[in-house]
């Protein structure tokens, strides 16, 4: 592993299987590269050019194929705002497009981007993160993908498969994740995460237990999550998928009947003083209960 000067490190996690640290300054997301022999997919285009291009010095410093394809994991702005740095066949779900084409055609202004945050349409935190990112915005370029899919897509990079799949969740609809068979790593891009446009940070039962289902299957040793510092391991992912899914069902029992009750039962199972993190969870699933 060789560390660079860059306010990011890029990680070899595996044989084929490299990760770009993140940055919560401005929200920059972890960005990924899968090196076949041939060629080098990116995972994300970053949360601006700079961003993209710290990447794509990063892939060839490490003397990796040249970045061939780029696949987006869901349309969110710190995703997708470096995907013009790549003139790259770029893949994303069909929903991922088209909410690309939209941005494509929004006025990125600092006065735009107040008034969609007056209007509700934006986040006052996301304009605040993306004025610090790219304060000059008049040469932004939203380049839209080439292949979109519905269910999901192989890429051969030159003896080495990667598995782009749609999985949804509460974080974006179109989240789609990306899986090296080979390597047994998978990206989750922001998968796991909260609802973030919901009028509070939302998790639901009828999508998060799905996913969790889903994401267990794909057979892998480390998890690499949107804006996470460190990979998540199989067991990790396992017990935080055991956590949510049993405050998520108590949740569900007592959460329209006696809300009382959920902090001494969620402190049964866990055997502990509740956490943030347990506190945070308890309050996305009550914003998620069904109306
Ligand atoms: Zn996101």
């Amino acid at each position: 592993m060789k560390e660079t000067k860059s306010r990011h490190t890029l990680h070899q996690i595996a044989p084929h299987s490299y990760w770009l640290s993140p940055d919560g300054t401005t929200d920059r997301p972890v960005l990924g590269a899968i090196a076949g022999q041939q060629a080098t997919l990116l995972v994300d285009a970053g949360a601006s050019p700079n961003h993209a291009q710290t990447m794509r010095h990063e892939t060839a410093v490490h003397h990796l194929p040249a970045p061939a394809y780029l696949a987006l994991t869901h349309w969110h702005w710190d995703h997708i705002f470096g995907t013009a740095v790549f003139p790259i066949p770029t893949f994303a779900h069909t929903e991922t497009r088209r909410r690309m084409v939209d941005y494509s055609r929004l006025d990125w202004s600092d006065d735009a981007l107040d008034r969609r945050v007056a209007a509700g349409e934006e986040l006052a935190f996301c304009r605040d993160m993306i004025k610090l990112e790219l304060p000059d915005r008049r040469q932004l370029v939203i380049r839209a993908p080439d292949i979109s899919f519905t269910h999901g897509v192989e890429v051969d990079l030159g003896g080495l498969t990667v598995q782009i799949t749609h999985v949804g969740g509460d974080h974006a609809h179109d989240s789609s994740v990306i899986y090296v068979p080979e390597d047994k790593i998978l990206f989750l891009g922001d998968s796991l995460y909260f609802d973030i446009y919901a009028p509070e940070a939302r998790y639901t039962t009828a999508r998060l237990f799905p996913l969790l289902d889903q994401l267990l299957q794909f057979d892998a040793d480390y998890y690499l999550a949107g804006h996470h510092t460190e990979p998540i391991t199989r067991a990790e992912l396992e017990a935080e998928a055991a956590l949510l899914r049993n405050i998520g069902e108590i949740v569900e029992q007592h959460g329209r009947s006696s809300p009382q009750a959920i902090h001494p039962a969620v402190q049964t199972i866990t055997g502990q003083p509740l956490t943030e993190d347990h506190q945070e969870y308890i309050a996305a699933f009550l914003a998620g209960l069904p109306a």
